[in-house]
Formats: structure tokens, sequence, C-alpha cells
């Protein structure tokens, strides 16, 4: 009766390895191992020979494709990032990015208007801003004058939203009109980019900028 029942146990053991067996089958396999040395012998060669192995390199090459897995999708939320990054900051630099645009006679004339009123007109296709001073006194070759300072800037491209106020101001010339401040006062307007910050923090004086601008116009 013993032996009948080992072999019996012996022909289900590797379906009990795979525990696809009843839980009758199971737990009378369970029983008869716990006193059937033989029977429990050979089921741990079995389950090494079989199960383990098997286990063992599929646990392993989960675990390998796991951790790829998890390597691959941290590198494409990284690369996904950077992406975003460098297309971001492109971004900015092509549309928001200020560089100054170097005076050119052709470029930028100042004018008297009939109200006396002393404007800066740009005859480019477009910039990105003008930067100009109120009159600022001077001493010129010994000679005291209000200057007004004044430089227009521009981006790689005009960014997406001055273009949609462009189309809707249909590109009217006032645009390209600047008004200079207080221009009553003003003796001579001078070409130079400046940084009002550098100036505040007595970084920069106006004494220098002069010295580095082009004139572009005079009373
Ligand atoms: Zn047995």
């Amino acid at each position: 009766m013993k032996e009948i029942k080992c072999t019996i146990i012996q022909d289900v053991l590797p379906l009990y390895i795979d525990e696809v067996v009843s839980q009758d089958t199971k737990e009378m396999v369970d029983e008869h191992l716990q006193y059937c040395d033989k029977c429990q012998k050979e089921y741990e060669s079995m389950k090494r020979d079989l199960y383990i192995p098997v286990e063992n390199t599929d646990s392993l090459f989960n675990n390998i494709s796991k951790k790829w897995r998890k390597k691959k999708v941290v590198i494409s939320i990284v690369s996904t990032l950077v992406t975003a990054i460098i297309l971001l900051v492109a971004f900015l630099c092509i549309f928001y990015y200020k560089t100054v645009i170097p005076y050119s006679e052709d470029l930028i004339k100042i004018e008297r208007q009939n109200n006396n009123q002393l404007v800066s007109r740009y005859y480019g296709e477009s910039y990105a801003g003008v930067n100009g001073t109120h009159p600022i006194p001077l001493e010129i070759d010994g000679e005291k004058k209000n200057v007004s300072f004044i430089y227009y800037t521009k981006t790689f491209a005009d960014s997406p939203s001055r273009n949609l106020i462009n189309d809707e101001k249909s590109l009217n010339e006032q645009e390209y009109i600047f008004q200079l401040p207080e221009s009553e006062k003003v003796d001579a307007v001078y070409y130079v980019d400046f940084d009002v910050k550098k100036i505040s923090a007595e970084k920069d004086s106006w004494e220098s900028i002069i010295e580095r601008a082009v004139l572009i116009w005079e009373k």
C-alpha cells in the first residue's frame, strides 16, 4: 500500500511542484512527504532539476527585464525632459533673447515732428523693443547738453504673440515710431545700448556710455 502510494505520489510530483494539483491531492502529497523520506528526496531532486532552475532563470530574466524596463522608462522620461528643456531654451532664445540692433542710418532716423515732438523712426522689418532715456544733462566737449540715449533690440525671430498682435494691427506705421520722452529739452540723441540697472548700481555711468555711443541727432 505504501509502495503504491509512493509511485502515485511520484507520478503527481511534477504537477505538485507546478502547483497545478487539486487541494485534495496537494494535502495528500504534503502529508506523505512529511513522513516518507524517499518521496521527500525525490521531491527535492525533482524540484531542483525541474522547477528551481526554471524559476531562477525566469525570475532572473524577469528581474533583468523589469530593471531594464524601469531603466528604459527612466531614460525615456529623462530624455523627454531634456528635449523639452532644450526646445524651451531654444524657443526662448529665438523669440525672447534680445540682441542690440547695430545703428545704421538707413534703419533708424530721428526727426522733429510739427508738434515739436522728437521721434525715432525704424525702417527695418521688425524689432523686439526700443529703449530710450529721458534727457540726461551731460558735459560734452565742455558744453552742457541734454542727451537722450536710444537703442533697438531684436530677437532671432518674432515671437508668435508679437506676430499675432502685428497681424491684428496689420503692421501699421505707428508701431515703428518711438516718441522720445521730454523731447523738447533734448539737445542730442545718441545710439548705444545701456543697462539702467548697472548705472544705478554705479557699475556704469552715462559719461562712459557716451564714449561708445553714436551721435545720431543734434539740435
Ligand atoms: Zn513515498
